[in-house]
């Protein structure tokens, strides 16, 4: 594996590797490496004949600076990791590297209503900085094509849409969410969890099955209800628990209300896009996870 933290050498490894016809698959993480990265890069090399992976934990993407600050770092654990997966380059800079110019006014991105809802909502600015982060990211490593998780389903719709934005090539692959056996969705931020706190983190999960299973009956709002009762229960405190069109991220009952009952249970049926998405905290950590209901 070949390692660069200087952006213009990464960038001309890259246009190197292209002109010899090769394709590059690009998967960014922050690093604290877990199965659930490894599935990206593991899609990546099946899809691709190199497969480049990044670790920058994006100082502009942190809307709490605690959160920044305790972000979990095992880089050499995770070179090892990287080099068992048969990763070919890994991408690791300095923040000066990725920001020469600081990391104030810095270019906004118009991102309609995917920064007003849900994330958006609660992490303001998140966003501005993923996108900050990517559109740089992508300059450097220059792939055929992105791999990023459903895990970040939100992340996922704003970084197509970056792509749209910049008239960008680059194709977005979304993966599959890695779970644990006992449902919890694999994250970094799962390490800062106690031991309790862990035991009681799969609610989430049961929480998003438990949606999937009864979306359908009664009332969004009286379902929705007993759904963040399973997580306070188990003592998660959560930003939002939400059903949701799939594409826009728009709320379900508003859907309904604008399109008339019947029209939008038509419509579902027809395009089955609706997900289900969770943040809640645990203690100190914030978790989030989605679970798309209907299926395809
Ligand atoms: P992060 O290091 O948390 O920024 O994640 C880097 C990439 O890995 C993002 O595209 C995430 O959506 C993806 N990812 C994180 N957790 C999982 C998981 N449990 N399963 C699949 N992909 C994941």
């Amino acid at each position: 594996m070949i390692l660069f933290k200087n952006g213009s050498e990464m960038a001309g490894w890259a246009r190197q590797q292209r002109a010899a016809g090769r394709q590059i698959g690009f998967v960014p993480t922050m690093g604290a490496l877990h199965p659930g990265h490894i599935s990206l890069i593991e899609i990546s090399k099946n899809a691709c004949s190199l497969t480049v992976c990044s670790i920058f934990v994006n100082p502009t993407q942190f809307n709490d600076p605690r959160d920044f600050q305790k972000y979990p770092i095992t880089i050499e654990n995770d070179i090892y990791l990287l080099e068992a997966a048969g990763v070919d380059a890994l991408f690791l800079p300095e923040t000066e590297e990725m920001y020469p110019g600081g990391t104030k006014d810095l270019e906004h991105y118009p991102l309609g209503s995917l920064e007003t809802l849900w994330e958006g909502k609660f992490r303001p600015g998140h966003f501005q900085g993923v996108c900050q982060v990517v559109r740089r990211l992508l300059d450097r490593v220059q792939p055929n094509r992105l791999f990023m998780g459903q895990k970040d389903y939100q992340q996922c719709l704003v970084i197509r849409h970056l792509l749209d934005l910049t008239g960008s090539t680059v194709l977005l692959q979304t993966c599959p969410i890695m779970r644990e056996a006992d449902g919890l969705a694999m994250s970094s931020r799962n390490q800062r969890l106690t031991a309790a706190e862990r035991e009681r983190a799969p609610a989430i999960y049961r929480a998003l099955s438990w949606l999937k299973e009864h979306w359908r009956e009664g009332k969004t709002e009286t379902t929705l209800s007993h759904a963040r009762c399973i997580l306070e229960e188990n003592g998660l405190r959560p930003d939002y628990i939400a059903i949701a069109d799939a594409d826009s991220l728009e709320p379900l009952p508003e859907v309904i209300e604008r399109r008339g009952k019947e029209q939008a249970a038509k419509e579902r049926e027809a395009k089955e896009r609706v997900v289900a998405l969770v943040a809640a905290y645990l203690g100190e950590v914030r978790l989030i996870d989605n679970l798309l209901l209907n299926g395809k």
